[in-house]
Parts: C-alpha cells; structure tokens; sequence
C-alpha cells in the first residue's frame, strides 16, 4: 500500500476517486484522484496506442514509478491495465465492497474537446451523448474520435462505471453573438457552424473559481481576463463567473502566437500563397498548426524556455519570437476588457503562465495604462508567498493561478454521477 493510497482510505474524502482521461490519437493521458482533495493515486500516459509498441508509463503515489509494453496496444488493454493498477494498489473496486467508500471508483471523467453548439455544460455519458460527440466530430476531427474511443473503451472494460464527458468548448457558450459571430456570409454559420468556439474552458473554470477564492471576493462580482499560456495559448473574459468573450475560433489556431501555431494571420494568406508558392490548403493548415508560432519565428523550437534562453544570449530570432508572443497577448489582454467594461483582475495560468516571470513582467509593462504594475519580488516568486498576487497596490490585480484541468473534470465527474445516482 502506498502512503498516497493510505492517505486517501483515510483522507475523510468521501467523493471516491475518479478516474480522469485525456485520449488523443495515439496517447491517452491519465490520473486518478479524489475529487475533494485533489490527491492523486495514480497518474501517467499511454503512448503509440493502436499499434504493437505502445507503452504505459505510470506511477502509482508517492512513488512507485512503471514502465510497461502493452503489446496489445488498443485503448481498451490501457483501461484494463490502469484499473489494475488501482486493484493491486487496494483501490477502485466497483462497488466499494472490499474497502471504505473513499477507495471506490464513482466514475470516468474525460476531456472531450469540441462540443458543439449542443454542449453548454459537463454532462452523464449515454448514448444520446456518444452519438452527439460524434456528429460534431467535423468541429474537430484529430480529437473528438479519439475522445470517443476513451469513452468506449472504459464502457467495454467496466460497463457499469458512470462517465461524463468534459468540453473544452462549453464553459465560452455563454459568449454573446456579437463575440462569438464571424462577419462571414450567414449561412457559413447556419449551414456549417462556422463560429468561435473557444477552448481552454475548463482550466478558465478552474482558475476563476481560484482567483476568485484568493482574492476573497465572490466569483460572481468579478471581472477577470485569464490568460492560458501552455504550448496553446488562449486569453478569456470572464464576467460574473461566464465567459463573455475569448481569442481561439472555430479551431485553437486562432488568436495568440502559440509554440508551433501561428494565431491570427490574415485569411489572405492562403490565396496568396496557393498561388505564389503552389502551396494547398492541406499544406498551408498543416505548417501554420505545426511550423509557425514560436517555432516559426525563432527557429530554437516550440519551448519558451529554450526561446527565452536563446533570447537571452542574444538569437535575434528568439528575441523577435518573444517581443511578437509578448505584443500579441498584451494587446489581446486589452482587447478583452472591452466586454468587461472594467477589469479587476489579470490571471496567468498554464506552463507559460504560471512560471514564465519574464513574460509576465514584459505584459504587464506595457499594460501600465490599466493600471497595473508589476510587483518584481512578488512576480519572481510566482506569486506563491503573496497569494498569487504579482502586482502592486492598484485598481488592478494581476496573478498566477496554477490550473488543474484534471481535477476540475473529477469534480465535475464526482458531482455529475452524485446527482445521476440520486436520480436512480
Ligand atoms: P500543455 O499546453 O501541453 O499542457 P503546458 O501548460 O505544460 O503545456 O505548457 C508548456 C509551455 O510552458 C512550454 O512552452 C514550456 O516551455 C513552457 N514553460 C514551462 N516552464 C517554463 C519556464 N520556467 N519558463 C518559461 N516557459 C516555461
């Protein structure tokens, strides 16, 4: 028995554990955690899924750490393995008969990345669900298939485990039409969904519901922009607790310069490279999702911190990366205010977000006119001693708040087959 596995049969944590999964085309990320504490029993990654290589790489808490062939590859052999971990660990069981009801697994969780116009909120899988992700899977055709097949797997492993479906998408559906419209002939919108969409919506609720707890005020009467800065980049308005507007579309290649995507370019850029350079649509999509952003620019790569090394030892490249990454954010940080009609605070969160001190000084120094002003003690130690404040003393506060995707889907999850099981 691990300490970590102690300390949750013994945590007082009575929403169980769930099991919370990330599955892409060929990996499926994973944890296992207790939806109060947010105490993880397990965690890890399946790579190469869906071919003879793949491999499981987990570890079970603190710090029992595995690597594991799964020759037989599919995403229904990684449940069956991860629940067998959390067998050997004295966890999981089904219906909570061989251990305290704290060690019970109530449900999946997944990370479902398009939900259409249909989803406004975290929901129960069931068929209607399944069929319904599936027909917005034009919305995002690499991830909401392989999100699907997560789904289906845990079905066929343990058919009688809740799960719920958790959207990147959801939590922006609040965006009025004036934020969400594209000025693009009507029926682009009617016939084909062509909209802004948003993502990142579940780290926006996980850091607002946080800012909001540190700051003491309630989430309701806050007006925040958070800015999710990991290898995608995305800045939100959130307004009374709603997401009123933000910079990702109808795909996340739109708005901030990201690690390899380019954000904004002109749509003019695709005609006039299919014809100068004999460039297709298939081509032009693929190197600005992939050979752009930072990438592009600097030429060191998608990581900030080898750019801002770089930068630092003088690649021109890599300073110009930068400047462009740190001009692009503050000007959409600006630009969010307008839905907010006043700012209260300024949240980073996200890899960049939450340990780039370098950046987030540079963007608050040019945001002085809001009113904010960096606090350079605060804003080197991320905030971690002053409550993630980073600024000083003004009308604006700015902050790091670490996010925590994961446990925001077990939350849900917890809560979601909680009122399912009432319902019975
Ligand atoms: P993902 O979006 O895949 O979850 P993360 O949130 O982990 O990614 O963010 C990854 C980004 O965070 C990378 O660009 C990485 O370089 C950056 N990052 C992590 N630590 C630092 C740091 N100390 N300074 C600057 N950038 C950092």
């Amino acid at each position: 028995m691990t300490g970590t596995g102690e300390n949750v049969h013994g945590s007082g944590d009575s929403g169980g554990l769930v099991l919370v999964l990330n599955s892409g085309s060929s990996s499926v990320k994973f944890a296992v955690l207790a939806p109060a504490s947010g105490e993880r029993v397990l965690a890890g990654m399946a790579e190469k899924v869906g071919t003879p290589e793949a491999e499981l790489r987990i570890r079970r808490y603190p710090d029992h750490i595995a690597t594991e062939p799964l020759p037989e590859g599919s995403y229904q052999a990684v449940i069956s393995r991860i629940l067998g971990h959390l067998s050997e660990a004295g966890l999981g069981t089904e219906d909570g008969a061989s251990g305290p009801g704290q060690a019970r697994l109530v449900g999946a969780g997944h990370r479902v990345v398009h939900g259409g116009e249909r989803f406004t909120a975290s929901v129960l899988v069931d068929d209607q669900v399944i069929a319904a992700i599936r027909s917005s899977s034009h919305l995002a055709p690499l991830h909401n298939p392989a999100n699907l097949a997560g789904i289906e797997a845990v079905r066929a492993v343990r058919p009688a485990l809740p799960q719920v479906a958790v959207f990147d998408t959801a939590f922006h559906q609040t965006m009025p039409p004036r934020a969400f419209r594209y000025a693009v002939p009507e029926d682009w919108y009617t016939r084909y969904g062509v909209r802004r969409y948003g993502f990142h919506g579940t780290s926006y609720r996980f850091v607002s519901q946080q800012a909001a707890a540190l700051l003491g005020r309630p989430l309701t009467e806050l007006r925040l922009v958070t800015a999710h800065l990991g290898n995608g980049c995305s800045v939100a308005a959130v307004r009374d607790g709603v997401s009123v507007d933000t910079t990702m579309g109808l795909t996340p290649l739109e708005g901030l310069v990201m690690g390899t995507r380019s954000g904004d370019v002109d749509p003019g850029v695709f005609g006039y490279l299919a014809e100068r350079a004999g460039l297709t649509i298939e081509g032009l999509d693929e190197t600005l999702n992939t050979a752009s952003g930072l990438t592009g620019i600097s030429g060191v790569g998608n990581d900030m911190r080898a750019v801002e090394a770089a930068a630092a030892e003088g690649n021109r490249r890599a300073q110009l990366a930068v400047e462009v990454f740190v001009h692009r954010l503050a000007k959409a940080i600006a630009g969010m205010v307008v839905g907010l009609e006043r700012l209260d605070a300024l949240v980073f969160t996200a890899g960049i977000g939450e340990n780039s001190a370098f950046v987030r000084g540079q963007v608050m120094s040019r945001l002085g006119f809001l009113g904010l002003i960096e606090d350079a003690e605060a804003n080197a130690r991320h905030g971690r001693d002053t409550r993630g404040r980073i600024s000083l003393d003004g009308p604006v506060v700015a902050m790091v708040v670490p996010t925590d995707e994961e446990l925001m889907i077990a939350r849900d999850t917890a809560r979601l087959t909680a009122s399912g099981a009432r319902l019975l």
